[in-house]
Parts: C-alpha cells; structure tokens; sequence
C-alpha cells in the first residue's frame, strides 16, 4: 500500500490526506471544487503550524507531508495508479453511487474502495462496483490527525483480507481501528445520536436550558463537551440525516428525530458551520473557541 486517493478535501478529507501524508504515504487529494481543495490543503499547512508550536513535529516533517500531498480536480487522473481509493465526498447516498460506478471503472482491479460515510450502507455502495469484496468503510473521527479511533465496518462482502489490510494500515496510521459490521449508524452513530437526540428532546421538553444540559453532562460524565455542543460541532443537518438514516433502517420510533432538531435544520441553524445552532458562532472568534476545546 503506498499511494492513496483521497477524493473530498473537506473537513474529513483534509484531515485523512495529512494523516496519511504524515504517515509518509503518497497522496492524491482530489475535489472537484478548486476553492475546496486550497481551504483543504491550506487547514492541512495550519495544523501542521500547529503541531509544530507544540513540538510534536519539525519543519522536516511538515515540508515531507506536504511534499507527499498532490492534488487534483479531475478523478480520473487522480486515481488511476492507487492502491487505495478514501472517499469522503458530501454525505448523499446519489452522489457516492456515481462516485464507486466511477471508481470500479477507473481503478486498478487491486485497489481498495473505502469510504468514510457516517450512515450509508457499506453493502449498498458496493453492490454498484464489479468488487463488493474489496470495499470497506474506513470511518476517522473529527479531527482525523486528533482522534485516534477508525471504525472499520465490513459490508456484507467485504473478505477478511481486505478488512485486514485496513485494520493494519489503520495501525500504521498509529490509529486504534475497531471491526465492526454493516447495520444502520455502524457503533459509533447507533450510541452517540440517540443521546446527542435525548439531549435535544430534555430541551426541547423543557426539562433544562442548553448550557444546564451541557454542564451536567460535562461534569456529572466526564464528557469533554456537552452533547448539545457537540451536535453543533458535527452539524445539526449531519446529525439529522444520520438519525433519519437509522429510523429508516430499523423502523424504530427510538430513532425519530426530535422536532426540535428538524425544526432548527429547517431554519438554516446548522451549528458551527452556519453560525448558529444551539449556541451563537457568529464572531469567528467564538467558533474557534469551541473547536479548540475539542482540540486539545
Ligand atoms: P464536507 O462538506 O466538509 O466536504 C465534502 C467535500 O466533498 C467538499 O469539499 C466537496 O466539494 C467534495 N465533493 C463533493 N462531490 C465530489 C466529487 N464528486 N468528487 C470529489 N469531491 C467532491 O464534508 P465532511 O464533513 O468532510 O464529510 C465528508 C464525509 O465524511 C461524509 O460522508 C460524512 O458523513 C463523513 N464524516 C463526517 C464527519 C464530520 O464530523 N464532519 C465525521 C465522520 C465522517
């Protein structure tokens, strides 16, 4: 495994290209938006500042990652000599669709098609390739360079081989993967967004105000952030969709998304991306604060 395509240079996919990167990978980092791929490789050249003021790093290990980092706009050049194929476009079951119809065309019959979806089915997506054996969903947590844990998640055909390869390319990472099967919300949705849900529904029920809700559970759980905080920080229209996502796929009424929540998604109030969600973002200042909370 030496060259990987990452296609999305997103919030996620800048963070697995300089994970990877920084690992000494090759790395093909591809958006379709030229905007979107300068704001990614830009993050990726701040957070290695970053890491450098904490001396985790040197300026030797920053001018090699971004020496292992090229970019492209157009996917068919991008991936045509990869050994692994990361997808993290926008979370829309239509769009990753057409991306792995493109992808089974365009790669060598070796690469591995993984995708780093919060919700959509592992098995769906690969039932579009001509190689449902050899995609996988590879699931970084935010910040990727951060957070040490990836959920591995086998889709129906995925073969112990490969799942394998992706547990010790993981490792590699110096990351913690966890095998995990293909069912609506994977682990880690399934647990967090009913109680990032419940924390909505104890709001909007009355029972306690935002910062109330917040403060028993940073301090009565050990949280590192409220659950409402956090809901801002992944996005309330990611955290919908992925509830919606679970509703559907179990037929569960526990899943139903709060009102509240459909309400705020409704009214543009996304969270730290748009401003406003359960708390106010408006001064950048006041965003940054409670990313740099989260990273620590
Ligand atoms: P984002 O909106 O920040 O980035 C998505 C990027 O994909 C954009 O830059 C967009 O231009 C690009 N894109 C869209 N269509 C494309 C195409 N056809 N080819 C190449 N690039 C294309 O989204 P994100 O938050 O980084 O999420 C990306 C994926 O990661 C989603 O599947 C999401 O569910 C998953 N995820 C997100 C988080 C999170 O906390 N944000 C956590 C875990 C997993």
């Amino acid at each position: 495994m030496q060259i990987i395509a990452v296609i999305g240079a997103g919030t996620m996919g800048n963070g697995i290209a300089h994970t990877f990167a920084q690992s000494g990978f090759k790395v093909n980092l591809i958006d379709i938006n030229e905007v979107a791929l300068e704001n990614g490789l830009r993050t990726i050249t701040k957070n290695l500042d970053r890491m450098i003021a904490k001396e985790k790093i040197s300026e030797v290990d920053k001018k090699e990652t971004l020496s292992n980092i090229s970019s492209f706009t157009d996917i068919n050049e991008g991936v045509k000599t990869v050994d692994l194929v990361v997808e993290v476009a926008t979370e829309n079951i239509d769009l990753k669709l057409k991306i792995f119809k493109q992808l089974d065309s365009l790669c060598h019959q070796h690469t591995i098609l993984a995708t780093n979806t919060s919700s959509i089915s592992i098995t769906q997506i690969a039932a579009v390739t001509s190689r449902p054996e050899k995609v996988i969903g590879m699931h970084f947590m935010n910040p990727v360079p951060i957070m040490k844990l990836v959920e591995v998640i086998r889709g129906y055909n995925s073969s112990d081989a490969v799942t394998n390869t992706i547990m010790e390319l993981s490792k590699s990472l110096g990351k913690v993967p966890v095998e995990v099967n293909d069912y609506p919300g994977f682990v880690a949705n399934r647990i967090l967004m009913p109680m990032l849900n419940e924390s909505i529904e104890t709001l909007y029920n009355g029972v306690a105000g935002v910062l109330e809700i917040d403060t028993v559970m940073k301090l009565g759980m050990a949280h590192p952030m409220g659950p409402l905080q956090l809901a801002d920080f992944i996005g309330l229209d990611v955290c919908l969709s992925i509830l919606n996502v679970m509703y559907d796929g179990f037929k569960n009424p526990k899943y139903a998304p709060c009102p509240l929540l459909t309400n705020m998604v409704q009214a543009g109030k996304l969270g730290v991306k748009s401003g406003e969600g359960f708390y106010d973002y408006s001064e950048s200042r006041k965003a940054e604060k409670v990313a740099s909370q989260f990273i620590k």
